[in-house]
């Protein structure tokens, strides 16, 4: 039996009362919070970890909810361009340039990049190289839901990408077989609609059977542009999400990520539904596909969560960051100082996160009996100072730098800003080496934005 505790820390446990224990305790027994608050050391097992983290902050780690492990190879070979140019000449010809190797050193890249900014959870989005992705979990020893790109339609897509229903239905249901429940217990497996654009009724229709029959998630983006509700409107006779409700597709397994352009109907059957949601700010300012109404879902009592999306689009998988996006740009488009208070977001990082993720009983909060998925944070930075108030100083003033340690299933990931799981130096290394590889192959040319001299 393995024993780690964690003493006099300010312990923000977001369990259901939101308690926090000033001076408070952790002790973690294998994968699992054995207790919480006040403990004597002298009940301990001999060999106990004991860390004294006066002066610090513990929060349940970070719930990322939307993620594309696949395109983090591709972080800047996107920016300031339109939607359609950002997919079919950028993104697109990038992912479909990989292979296993690559797919594995990009997700690994992500998956390290988020334990250094405090995430000890993700929803992946559905990549093609769903093997490669499982293995960059288990090394990196986060939590995390994968699936497999699906898409039986579309314009432009690469030809290679293009199955039919049936194919579809296939491989995703022996990718759960596989995976599932793997690797401790960390890593599940999905079901992924990428968008109205490439999914046909029939896939829609056989995916929720399917997930319903498993008890398993449904990711998909949903309600992204405006253009998408036209585009359905006039190919189907609705929106997105009337189109998906007609479907009978709407239920609680089901994620929908972005979900911009909603009416007050569709929130409406959001809620009625337990339809759970994914708020991305950055990528929805970056690749301009507007605000979504998130207070107003908030207000409804939807599960909204947040999510970082893929590297071109953001191009940062920063949960802090995100966080404090979320709470700015609803104030601003409300003209309301009191719109997505710093609690709430918190709320929207770790247990709403849960309820999206399906593992409410097993993460999104520091509670005996769950799962010992955590985060250090050091406060004592210049540009964190003064602490006058914690819960708002985390949401509005801390950065990745201030996340310490990560630790996910009762194990360390990061300990003291360094990477236990892997050299991370080497890593550095394969990804710049691999990137450029990619971008080669994929022949994405980029312009420079100003003249370089090269100086021989
Ligand atoms: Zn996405």
């Amino acid at each position: 039996m393995k024993q780690i505790l964690l003493k006099n820390a300010y312990i923000v446990s977001m369990n259901t009362r939101r308690e926090i224990y000033n001076n408070g305790s952790i002790l973690i027994e294998n994968d699992k919070i054995k207790a919480i608050g006040k403990i004597e050391e002298k009940s301990l097992s001999v060999n106990a970890e004991i860390i004294d983290l006066k002066g610090k902050i513990i929060l349940p780690g970070f719930i990322n909810t939307h993620v594309h492990l696949s395109q983090q190879l591709g972080r800047g070979i996107a920016d300031d361009v339109d939607l359609l140019t950002w997919l079919r000449e950028r993104v697109w010809p990038y992912e479909s340039s990989f292979d296993y190797e690559s797919s594995l050193i990009s997700s690994t890249a992500c998956c390290v990049e988020m334990i250094k900014s405090g995430i000890t959870t993700f929803l992946e989005s559905g990549g093609q190289y769903v093997e490669a992705m499982v293995e960059a979990v288990s090394k990196t020893g986060l939590r995390a839901s994968l699936s497999k790109s699906v898409m039986d339609v579309g314009e432009g897509l690469p030809k290679s990408w293009i199955k039919t229903a049936d194919e579809e239905i296939e491989k995703q249901i022996e990718l759960y077989n596989k995976f599932n429940n793997t690797s401790e217990g960390r890593v599940k497996i999905w079901f992924a609609l990428r968008t109205i654009f490439n999914n046909s009724d029939n896939l829609i229709l056989k995916t929720k059977q399917i997930a319903d029959e498993l008890n398993t998630g449904i990711h998909m983006h949903i309600a992204e542009i405006a253009a998408e509700n036209e585009y359905v409107k006039s190919n189907k006779g609705n929106s997105t999400v009337e189109h998906l409700h007609n479907l009978g597709v709407l239920g609680p397994n089901l994620l929908a990520v972005h979900t911009v352009w909603l009416t007050d109907k569709e929130i409406d059957l959001f809620k009625l539904y337990d339809v759970k949601v994914s708020h991305n700010p950055a990528a929805a300012m970056k690749v301009v596909l507007g605000f979504a109404r998130i207070p107003e879902m908030l207000e409804k009592g939807l599960s909204v969560s947040i999510g970082t999306d893929g590297a071109p689009s953001n191009n940062r998988m920063d949960m802090m960051r995100e966080m404090y996006l979320t709470s700015l740009i609803h104030k601003g488009r409300t003209l309301n100082p009191k719109a997505v208070p710093a609690e709430q977001v918190l709320e929207m990082a770790t247990v709403n996160g849960a309820r999206c993720a399906m593992l409410e009983n097993e993460i999104g909060s520091l509670e005996v009996g769950k799962k010992a998925d955590l985060i250090v944070l050091n406060q004592n930075t210049l540009h964190s100072l003064p602490l006058h108030d914690p819960i708002a100083n985390i949401v509005y003033t801390m950065t990745s730098e201030n996340v310490e340690s990560t630790m996910c299933n009762g194990k360390w990931l990061m300990k003291n800003r360094e990477i236990l799981v892997l050299n991370e130096a080497e890593l550095i290394e394969k990804v710049k080496i691999k990137a450029e590889e990619i971008r080669v192959k994929a022949k994405i040319e980029l312009p420079n934005r100003f003249p370089i001299i090269n100086i021989i």
